[in-house]
């Protein structure tokens, strides 16, 4: 599947350098195109692949390019006002040679937090290509103001994308670490899942060829009806040299017959794995609205009959009906990997906190505003002319 990435923000942009990386270590070739966007100059510098003329720079008749801090309303407000310059640079894509957008971005900071709904809502009126989001949830120890932004941005996110897919920092981050050294593994961690995920709708023609390859409109079709999704990913070593002498002597029937029955159960343990193992945003599986079930490695240890197993139990694991399931093969990968994606998920304990906060939040504002025109009315009745300060 090609797609046309945004980064926006800091960690929009970083996790969009990780993916262009990915493509150049694999060969993947999943971003057609790669665009940075930011109010902090220091972080568009700092990036190594995206090209230089991709990186947007904005607000900086308001900020000088110093960032919003974790001001996500300055970074929604700037986003508005900046978006031609934005739009410029995504002029510069084939759109007509892309499958969809995918915005990135973190949703506790400010630049990332507010703009990327805003650039979400700008695509989808212009473009009919289907317009996903990346959302990177904070982790619970960086403090309140975070996740109030994350709350707020995540409900505008939703509601502006296609879908969106969420990675939470909190369920993978470790502790004892340093920040900036557990954000590189993170990152590499989202970007495996993901570039299995879009890769697959990506073999190039006359390429491998596997049993029931996974192309781009079975991901697009697990996509569509909006809402929030997960990823799960599980993987095996394999051993892909030659058979020795000792199964040859024993023939080869024999032999592939065994491969067959371990190929078998080697792709439904990691279809369990994946599914029950830790999700990018945890959550239970029951209930999700549609699942894609992509096994990727060589195409001697992928078979049908492992993965219509393996979607057959997602199936009755989640309840849906919608349960789509292929290959993707990799001939010199020395491992199986499955991911699952799980789309719609309702059962979200994370979503439910953050869903709390932002209506809490949305409380207080409306107190803090009535007390402020109670004031006012106050002082108006007074009969005061000159108002003072209400703090
Ligand atoms: P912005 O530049 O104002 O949009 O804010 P940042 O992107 O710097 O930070 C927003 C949130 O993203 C933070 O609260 C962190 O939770 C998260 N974050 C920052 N950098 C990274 C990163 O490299 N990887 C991941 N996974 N999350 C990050």
């Amino acid at each position: 599947m090609k797609l046309a990435m945004i980064g926006f923000g800091q960690a929009g942009g970083k996790i969009l350098d990780k993916f262009l990386e990915y493509d150049e270590r694999t060969g993947s070739n999943i971003v057609r195109a790669a665009v940075a966007v930011n109010t902090a100059k220091a972080d568009l510098m700092g990036l190594k692949r995206v090209p230089k003329e991709n990186r947007v720079l904005i607000g900086q008749a308001r900020v000088k390019g110093h960032g919003v801090g974790a001001d996500n309303e300055l970074g929604a407000e700037i986003a508005e006002e900046d978006m031609d310059e934005v739009q410029g640079a995504i002029d510069s894509i084939p759109v007509h040679e892309v499958d969809a957008f995918l915005v990135i971005s973190g949703l506790g900071g400010g630049t990332g937090s507010g703009g990327a709904p805003v650039l979400a809502k700008h695509l989808k009126r212009i473009y009919t290509e289907p317009v996903y989001g990346l959302g990177v949830l904070p982790s619970q120890d960086e403090g309140g103001i975070y996740t109030l932004n994350a709350a707020r941005s995540f409900q505008t996110f939703v509601r502006e994308v296609d879908n969106l897919m969420v990675f939470d920092n909190d369920a993978w981050r470790k502790t004892g670490e340093s920040m900036e050294g557990g954000y590189a593994d993170i990152n590499e961690e989202i970007v495996r899942r993901f570039g299995i995920l879009f890769g697959a709708g990506e073999i190039s023609p006359g390429g491998e060829v596997g049993e029931s390859v996974v192309d781009s409109s079975e991901i697009i079709n697990t996509l569509s009806g909006g809402g929030v999704s997960t990823i799960g990913y599980a993987a095996e070593e394999v051993q892909t040299e030659k058979k020795g002498l000792l199964s040859r002597f024993k023939g080869d029937d024999d032999a592939d017959g065994i491969d067959a029955a371990n190929t078998t159960n080697r792709i439904t343990s990691l279809v369990r794995k994946a599914a029950l193992g830790r999700l990018t945003l945890p959550c239970e599986i029951e209930g999700a609205e549609r699942a894609l079930l992509v096994l990727s490695g060589p195409p001697k240890f992928l078979n049908r009959k492992g993965i219509e197993r393996g979607r057959k139990w997602l199936e009755e694991q989640t309840g849906s009906m919608e349960v789509r399931g292929g290959d993707y093969p990799v001939s010199d990968s020395k491992y199986v990997a499955s991911v699952v994606l799980l789309s719609g998920v309702t059962n979200v304990p994370r979503i439910k906190e953050l869903q709390q906060i932002a209506i809490e939040a949305q409380e207080n504002i409306e107190e803090i505003q009535n007390q402020s025109e109670a004031n006012l009315q106050g002082l108006v009745e007074d009969g005061d002319d000159e108002l003072e300060p209400l703090f």
